[in-house]
């Protein structure tokens, strides 16, 4: 990372974002990587220290229990390691909903904790993620510019709602960014 880029963040959605969304992850045999996504990610890391903020509301459901999320968590970032790229941090809301929690996106939570975690100036930030909540969770933390992703196999209502669809886009688009 050079001095110019550091302390800046490309804030990531995990499930819809990174990996295929399977709803509620809890087995790290159900994760994968989107296509694209692991070499776009190494592309952009020169850039911006990559940071996931991931919603796990399923915790709070009981639906997935701390270790199986910490094993998901794991496999994401094994899989990413294998394919080149650090990942800075990770953070996540295992509240719900009706929790009111100052971390579950929308709410700019996550994102102000990895701020203050890794010195990181959200003002020269960007975020990327597959619902209009982590875009307004961006806005919420004071970042630069959020982009609203799609997979490729994303339903014909999701791709058409999206800033950007599919990985070699959302690259392109987001290094425009960042260069
Ligand atoms: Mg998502
Ligand atoms: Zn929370």
């Amino acid at each position: 990372m050079s001095a110019e880029s550091k302390g800046r963040a490309l804030f990531l959605d995990r499930d819809g974002t990174i990996i295929v969304d399977v709803g509620y992850p809890r087995d790290p045999a159900q994760v994968a990587l989107l296509p694209g996504a692991a070499e776009a990610l190494a592309a952009l890391a020169p850039h911006a220290a990559l940071v996931i903020v991931s919603n796990q509301s399923g915790l709070a459901r009981g639906l997935i229990t701390p270790a199986e999320a910490a094993a998901v968590h794991a496999r994401v970032a094994l899989l990413l390691a294998d394919a080149g790229v650090a990942v800075a941090g990770a953070f996540y809301c295992p509240h719900g909903p009706d929790d009111g929690c100052r971390c579950r996106k929308p709410a700019a939570g996550l994102l102000l904790d990895a701020a203050a975690a890794h010195d990181l100036d959200l003002a020269a930030s960007i975020v990327v993620g597959d619902k209009p909540s982590d875009v307004a969770a961006g806005a919420a933390a004071g970042c630069r510019a959020g982009l609203l992703f799609a997979a490729a196999d994303a339903p014909p209502e999701a791709r058409a709602a999206a800033d950007v669809v599919g990985w070699p886009a959302a690259a392109a688009r987001l290094l425009a960014l960042l260069a």
